[in-house]
């Protein structure tokens, strides 16, 4: 029995293991202890690192500067060091230095510490749960803020625990883990000792008690957002299901994959959390390139355009008019989307203003039949250059109109 579905988790893997290659990810497998009392932590990961991720064979990775590092050791590792961060002064920087020639190099890295539960960021280590994401550094990740990691984390929780996060969680007694097998930047999860949690279909809301109100509303709202993008975009990459955890603590509200952590000032009205949750979910689809570079408009401005139409078509034109005033009043001052020579990503004004605005136009030019067309290539394959944009828009309506869009997103 075992044997056979074994077998057949086999023969669906290969679709998934050709179409990355697996040189491109960083892969980390992680094991996790919490002192819930302390707020302490205690880590040992093992990091596969691709030559991708290198530069002068030296990788760099973000770790909160009150950690203490126990060891880090790897075969090939020549030397490392660890350094307070310029870029983001409560995070340390530790650099790894490689010798010899190899596709990837493997390092085991331990630490322990205490995360400030108070340090608004979100982050936290309570009895009554533990949010940990990016915004403490609580776990290493390249300091390119791009690198893409895929994993296993596995977590020790007092019994009856549960555990959300990105991928999909198994539990085994108190032992529980979170395995991701879609590219992050980061290792994001929550859980709870509490049972929280409203399911609609395949959308689930988890919330703490300021939440309990809204968590069938939201719960609604979510499956019907998952259902409609399915509809659109899942005919060959479905999400099958997504978590939504609502709970009232400061820090940014994000979304990785299936898992959406969301801070309560952010979901205000029914129609502000449709846009939000929609404009997440449509990630699923939006290609992850560079997150850094000037690029990186299309998958923010494609996941806005994609949530006003949904917005529009479950809230009506009124309240499209008014994400279309919201675009318009971020775009002001704006002068450009995106020019072939320069590198650095655009401002949220322009990733959330001017480019849905801008894409809206392209809209009105070829009309919506082409427009469709170009956006279901956007989110079904995996496009990360505007110049690939471009060039297909040239082939689904005209070069004419290809050269008008350049020429819009460069602010002519
Ligand atoms: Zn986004």
């Amino acid at each position: 029995m075992k044997t056979a579905f074994l077998l057949s988790i086999l023969l669906l893997l290969p679709c998934v293991a050709i179409a990355q290659n697996p040189t491109d990810f960083s892969q980390y497998d992680t094991s996790a202890e919490f002192d819930i009392k302390s707020g302490e932590l205690k880590v040992t990961t093992e990091l596969t690192i691709p030559v991708s991720a290198l530069t002068n064979n030296e990788a760099r990775l973000f770790l909160n500067k009150s950690f203490n590092i126990a060891d880090i050791s790897g075969e090939s590792l020549k030397e490392y060091s660890v350094n307070s961060s310029e870029k983001v002064p409560p995070w340390n920087e530790v650099a790894l230095v490689f010798e010899g020639a190899s596709k990837a190099h493997e390092i085991t890295l331990s630490y322990t510490g205490v995360i400030d539960n108070t340090g608004g960021h979100g982050n936290f280590i309570t009895e009554d749960g533990i949010h940990l994401s990016i915004d403490s550094a609580w776990h290493p990740f390249y300091t390119n803020f791009a690198t893409p990691m895929q994993g296993e984390l596995e977590v020790k929780l007092p019994p009856g625990w549960k555990m959300y996060g990105p991928g999909a969680v198994t539990q085994r007694d108190n032992q529980h883990k979170l395995t991701g097998t879609k590219n992050q930047v980061d290792v994001s999860f929550y859980t709870t000792s509490s049972s929280n949690e409203y399911n609609d279909g395949s959308f689930s809301v988890v919330y703490d008690k300021a939440n309990e109100e809204n968590a069938k509303s939201l719960a609604a709202l979510g499956s019907g957002c998952l259902a409609a993008l399915n509809q659109k975009f899942g005919q060959e990459d479905k999400l099958e299901s997504a978590t939504l955890v609502i709970l009232d603590r400061d820090g940014p509200s994000f979304a990785r994959g299936n898992y959406l952590s969301v801070s309560s000032q952010r979901l205000k009205s029914k129609q502000q959390s449709y846009h939000y949750i929609c404009h997440e979910l449509s990630h699923n689809w939006t290609a992850l390139g560079d997150a850094m570079s000037h690029d990186y408009w299309m998958m923010e401005s494609f996941a806005e355009y994609i949530a006003a139409e949904e917005v529009k078509s479950v809230f009506g034109t009124e309240a499209y008019e008014q994400i279309l005033a919201e675009w318009k009043a971020r775009a002001k001052g704006q002068s450009f989307v995106w020019r072939a020579d320069t590198e650095q990503r655009a401002s949220f004004k322009v990733n959330y203003g001017l480019g849905p605005l801008m894409l809206k136009k392209l809209k009105d030019r070829i009309g919506e039949e082409k427009f469709e067309q170009l956006l279901h290539w956007y989110m079904t394959e995996p496009v990360t250059e505007t110049e690939k944009l471009l060039q297909n828009l040239g082939k689904l309506a005209s070069d004419e109109d290809e050269e008008w869009f350049r020429l819009l997103l460069e602010g002519h």
